[in-house]
């Protein structure tokens, strides 16, 4: 591709609402615009480096066998209807009506479309396994779509569907998708982890989401180097707590009414009291909001240096969505203020605590009296929990749930996601066949998506400098530019084009630099544009024959007879690709 040809405009000014490197390189660079909310036109260099992505994707599930099919993105209600999910998926799903006013979706995914066709297409065991996949626009009407292509509204998704006969399959097919995934990020040069993660509103038990290690990623997630446990906090289990020391041969006294005036919160009651916020028990009133619409009420303590987990919480309750009480609704439902709600005669509203709680000897709790608090108070003696439960965040430096080691706590970009389903699908759309024994049976499913788009920008979120993108070679939309210093001198043209054919002739995909520009800018676009490799023609090597191939990562230049360029850099392009080829 020759550059004065390329539609590749670049930006000098950031638009004031990329905040992070990957949305701003991506419109710096001209590799996409942005068309309204969270949709986005790809341009030449952006469209190459999603198709490389692509590439590497479609590879990989050929390997273990799926097969690639073509869905609709307009989906009929009925069928969302059959999973009740027409409902559920709320006002993230795209809805619109055709001319008969009939009700469909723009596809935020294809669960309902695929068991349609399964249940309609499979009929034997011998047809199963069967994993289907295709790469398609997704459309979610995002409360907050940001950070560019990373949270769209319109944005590119492989997602895949396997169908088993039974759980064992499932786990197979599973696995299977799970190491496709390890080799695709890691072909993508992304440096990531997969972690354990809660499986929300879709279904199923059991998936690991595939996070992109970024000081940027909106995920935040914890593992261990001891013995690889690794979970989004969201799901990350708190190690057990060492229970509580038997009370001594003298039971311990009676809690003691502490004046705590206006001090409400966790550091101020400390404050007051000169202990510290982990001897106190935190209470937090929340509203439990069901399928069916009910709403209950109920107080949640952790230890006072701690925070809930609303998502933990969500799920012991099997509550649809949560909602913080306001301090009016706890003091109607408790008669004081909140921060003076305790629990120890806590009556009317259901209590959980967290396991942690429970093993503490004792622990200072709002008195239930407006400006009081109550010392010394023994959990499991003085006030009992409805239920006890693993409530609270894990965080870096706490306990690993798998041996006990310090986690250590990162961020992350969800890139992909795998599932076990089980039969949620194939049983509310009956998508049944016939076993060996003539027993019909539901299929046993999984489900794996990989966002394309923000799989790109989380590589660009990792590999950038300030000078621009450095893309690894296998989805850099070219791996090489040949930049003569100067077009109007003979000389280096011809040089700069006769190396230009022989990178094309050697399989590199390159691009020539033929603008009429200073060099100073030439080089500053090949930077911002992120070529792994740059072959610069200039006066001085050249008059010994010479030219430079410049490394974009190291910066290293290696001088090398003009003859030989080519080669040399198709020998580094190989090399990085094999840098990227996963082990075997
Ligand atoms: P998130 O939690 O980030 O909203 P999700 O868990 O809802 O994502 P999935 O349903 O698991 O997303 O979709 C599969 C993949 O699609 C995700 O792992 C992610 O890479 C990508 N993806 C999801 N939502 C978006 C979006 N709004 N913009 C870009 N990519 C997305
Ligand atoms: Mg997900």
């Amino acid at each position: 591709m020759r550059l004065s040809a390329l539609l590749a405009p670049t930006l000098r000014e950031i638009p004031g609402e990329a905040e992070i490197a990957s949305h701003q390189l991506m419109l710096r660079a001209g590799l996409m615009r942005k068309v309204a909310a969270g949709i986005y036109t790809f341009l030449p260099l952006g469209h190459r480096a999603i198709a490389k992505v692509e590439a590497i994707v479609r590879e990989e599930m050929d390997r273990e066998g799926c097969q690639e099919v073509r869905l609709p993105i307009v989906q009929p209600a009925e069928l969302w209807l059959e999973t009740g999910r027409w409902a559920e998926y709320g006002e993230e799903m795209w809805r619109v009506k055709d001319r008969h006013g009939r009700q469909f979706c723009l596809g935020p995914t294809h669960e309902e479309i695929i068991t349609d066709l399964v249940r309609k297409e499979v009929r034997s065991y011998r047809q199963l396994p069967l994993i289907l996949y295709q790469i398609q626009n997704k459309y979610r009407d995002e409360i907050r779509p940001r950070f560019g292509v990373m949270r769209a509204r319109e944005f590119i998704m492989k997602d895949a569907y396997s169908f088993d006969r039974d759980e064992e399959g499932m786990r197979a097919s599973y696995q299977r998708m799970y190491d496709a995934y390890t080799r695709i990020f890691t072909r993508c040069g992304l440096e990531f982890r997969a972690v354990l993660a809660d499986p929300g509103a879709i279904g199923g038990n059991y998936t690991h989401e595939f996070m992109a290690l970024a000081d940027t990623g909106e995920a935040s997630l914890v593992y261990c180097d001891a013995c690889g446990y690794a979970a989004n906090v969201e799901r990350a289990e708190a190690a057990a707590p060492a229970p509580a020391a038997a009370p001594g041969p003298s039971a311990p006294a009676p809690p003691v009414r502490v004046h705590t005036p206006n001090s409400r919160t966790i550091a101020e009651v400390a404050a007051a009291l000169g202990v510290e916020p982990r001897e106190l028990a935190k209470q937090l009133f929340y509203w439990a909001v069901h399928a069916d619409g009910r709403q209950e009420l109920v107080a949640v303590l952790l230890r006072g240096d701690r925070e809930l987990n609303e998502v933990k919480l969500k799920n012991h309750l099997g509550a649809l969505h949560l909602r913080l009480a306001t301090p009016e609704e706890v003091r109607a439902a408790t008669g004081v203020p909140l921060g003076f709600a305790g629990p120890v005669g806590l009556r009317g509203v259901r209590l959980l605590a967290d396991a942690e709680v429970m093993a503490e000897p004792s622990l200072v709790v709002g008195a239930n009296e407006e400006d009081f608090h109550l010392r010394g108070a023994v959990p499991g003696r003085d006030f009992r929990p409805d239920e006890v439960a693993d409530l609270r965040l894990v965080g870096a430096g706490d306990p690993c749930p798998g041996c006990g080691a310090p986690l250590l706590a990162r961020r992350g970009i969800e890139v992909g996601q795998v599932f076990q389903l089980g039969t949620k699908y194939s049983q509310a759309m009956r998508a049944t066949f016939l076993d060996e024994r003539g027993q019909e049976r539901p299929a046993v499913m999984g489900c794996y998506g990989i966002g394309i788009t923000r799989t790109v920008a989380a590589v660009i979120e990792q590999h950038h400098d300030e000078d621009g993108i450095i893309w690894p070679a296998s989805v850099a939309p070219y791996q090489a530019v040949v930049v003569p210093v100067n077009w109007g001198d003979a000389g280096q043209r011809e040089t700069a084009e006769a190396i230009y054919r022989g990178l094309l002739a050697a399989g590199v995909e390159a691009c020539l630099d033929d603008r009429d520009e200073r060099a100073g800018v030439k080089f500053k676009d090949a930077d911002l544009y992120g070529f792994p490799f740059r072959v610069t023609v200039g006066p001085r090597a050249l008059a010994e024959g010479r030219v430079e191939v410049v490394d974009r990562r190291t910066r290293r230049v290696l001088a090398v007879p003009r003859e030989g360029a080519a080669a040399a850099v198709q020998e580094r392009v190989e090399a990085a690709l094999a840098g990227l080829a996963p082990r075997a």
